[in-house]
């Protein structure tokens, strides 16, 4: 909070506008890692629009939309949505939402190409990635957290062994590069993702403040 003010009265002195100031956080893990749970509490602690791909995908799949059947193609079997689909619309969600303090992006970029987009796009709205952090969790937790998960969340993708399977490797050939990328930028941190909720929120928030 006091930060944000501080940053805001700067940017009075320096003549820069709101955006300058803004927070865009990617929120980074493999699938089940908690991003969508801690998400949520992060969302309201830094007063940021949380934008989850994934369940943008989802909201399309439940009104039956033409993006919605392409996507669900690939997500039942565990693949990533082709990159122009996710990224045109990611840009639509952020377009449609410009009076915000900043974004939480979580599910999304998952691949180079994304990210490469995702600058392109920041920049062209005279923004940037305020950081990337990750949580970390091992695969054998991953699986049994998302199989619990299956048991109450009616996704297709969680109910079955084989798919979430599929899902960390992709994870882990498309997606992990993703910290690779904003590391290079000196921006990439990890978080421990095992422990309670609340003791997760607090490493995940101790991180985000450093950044601010
Ligand atoms: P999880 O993190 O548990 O895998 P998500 O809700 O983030 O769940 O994603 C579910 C599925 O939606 C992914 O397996 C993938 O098929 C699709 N998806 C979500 N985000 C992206 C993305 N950025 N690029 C491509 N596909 C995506």
């Amino acid at each position: 909070m006091i930060i944000r003010l501080i940053n805001y009265i700067k940017s009075i002195f320096t003549g820069s506008d709101k955006k300058d100031s803004m927070t865009n956080l990617i929120l980074f893990g493999p699938p089940g890692s908690g991003k969508g749970t801690q998400a949520k509490n992060l969302m309201e602690k830094y007063n940021l629009l949380h934008i989850s791909t994934g369940d943008l995908f989802r909201y399309e799949i439940g009104n039956n939309t033409p993006l919605g059947i392409k996507a669900k193609e690939y997500m039942n079997q565990g693949k990533l949505v082709p990159d122009e689909i996710t990224i045109g619309m990611l840009e639509n969600k952020i377009n449609a939402n410009p009076d915000v303090a900043g974004y939480l992006l979580d599910g999304f970029p998952r691949t180079i190409p994304q990210c490469e987009a995702l600058d392109v796009f920041m920049k062209s709205k005279d923004q940037t990635i305020t950081g990337l952090i990750a949580l970390n969790v091992e695969d054998e937790e991953l699986v049994k957290r998302l199989l619990k998960r299956g048991e109450t969340s009616g996704r297709p993708d969680d109910s079955n062994e084989e798919v979430i399977r599929k899902r960390i490797a992709v994870y882990e050939e498309e997606t992990s590069p993703v910290f690779g990328y904003y590391k290079e930028q000196n921006k990439s941190h990890t978080v421990d993702g095992v422990g309670s909720l609340e003791e997760i929120f607090t490493r995940l928030s101790t991180a985000i403040d450093s950044l601010l």
